[in-house]
């Protein structure tokens, strides 16, 4: 049995601290919500059945203290039954409050909703609008599997995204405005936008791109087997290790590379490794605008066989 984890606990905890074995105690939930039901009494809260959102609307888990809350979906489902055409939303409060939506059967999903600084362990979530939200920290880990919908690190305070976390492809995961997303584990399919704000990458296994146009990123772990694009912003890869296969390019115009600078900066050094890179259309790093500098022996055992294409200034060892 998978313990639901309250993650990122800043403030006093009031319930269990980290876990929970049984639900004794806990308030029930299930059936409806509707317009009346939107704010819940405070503690924590088991689900007996699924639970419907009737109301397009804002719903407010705790009506008032700052004490850490737990939802355990308990094998059941947060369905979206609003016909508004704009999702219910699971508001957290500012108070610095940690609410974490878990599951200790691991069987349980959030469908169609949106959630501001509500943290996820161990759960499905299909077609979510996840952000964060000031002054609370906001955790996605335990086994949970984000299969499609937007997850966004903007303005506020820490999205912190680790834990065996499982993102698959087509989910929108974006860093904007003054938000901080920290990735230190788990399966990230999708592409990561960072347009702005700070995206640090210390760890985890990364199937999409990494492209960014505005902001900071720094990446200090992980594994990474499609291109890091910069083309705006600060681009620091100091760790991990970064090796693609790129047979083709459907734009010939463009070279590509395993990390390719077209604006911007990008500041390669550290235990970075480029290699065993096969860039049949480009170089390992491929630099056609911007500033890059690369400090390390971060560049080995590639292969641009081919190089159809004239990079700018590429490097291609
Ligand atoms: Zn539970």
């Amino acid at each position: 049995m998978f313990a639901c984890l309250i993650a990122g606990a800043t403030t006093s905890v009031a319930y269990a601290a980290g876990e929970h074995t049984d639900h004794s105690g806990w308030n029930t939930l299930s059936g409806t919500l509707g317009y009346y039901d939107r704010s819940l009494p405070d503690g924590n809260y088991v689900l007996t059945d699924d639970l419907i959102f009737t109301e397009s609307n804002n719903y407010y888990p705790s009506a008032s203290t700052a004490e850490n809350i737990v939802w355990c979906l308990n094998g059941h489902t947060l369905v979206n039954g609003s016909t508004g055409g704009i999702n219910p939303t699971i508001l957290n409060s500012t108070n610095g409050r940690v609410i974490t939506i878990c599951d200790c059967t691991g069987k349980g999903r959030v469908d169609s909703l949106a959630t501001y600084g509500v943290s996820f362990s161990n759960v499905s979530l299909y077609n979510i609008y996840a952000t964060n939200q000031s002054n609370v920290v906001t955790t996605i880990d335990g086994n949970t599997k984000i299969y499609s919908g937007k997850v966004f690190a903007s303005y506020g305070d820490d999205m912190i995204i680790g834990g065996n976390t499982y993102i698959e492809t087509g989910v929108e995961l974006t860093v904007e405005d003054n938000g901080h997303l920290i990735i230190n584990g788990g399966t990230v399919r999708c592409d990561i936008e960072v347009t702005g704000g700070t995206c640090d990458i210390s760890g985890g296994t990364f199937y999409g791109a990494i492209n960014v146009s505005g902001g900071t990123c720094n990446i200090t772990g992980g594994t990474f087997s499609s291109p890091i694009n910069v083309s705006d912003g600060t681009c620091n890869i100091t760790g991990g290790t970064i090796k693609t296969s790129q047979y083709y390019n459907d734009d010939p115009g463009t070279p590509q590379g395993a990390v390719v600078v077209n604006g911007g900066v990008c500041n390669i050094g550290g235990t970075a490794q480029i290699t065993e890179n096969r860039v049949d259309y480009g170089g390992a790093v491929c630099v056609n605008g911007g500033t890059c500098t690369i400090s390390g022996n971060n560049i080995t055992k590639n292969n641009a066989t081919y190089c159809r294409v004239r990079c700018g200034r590429h490097l291609h060892y």
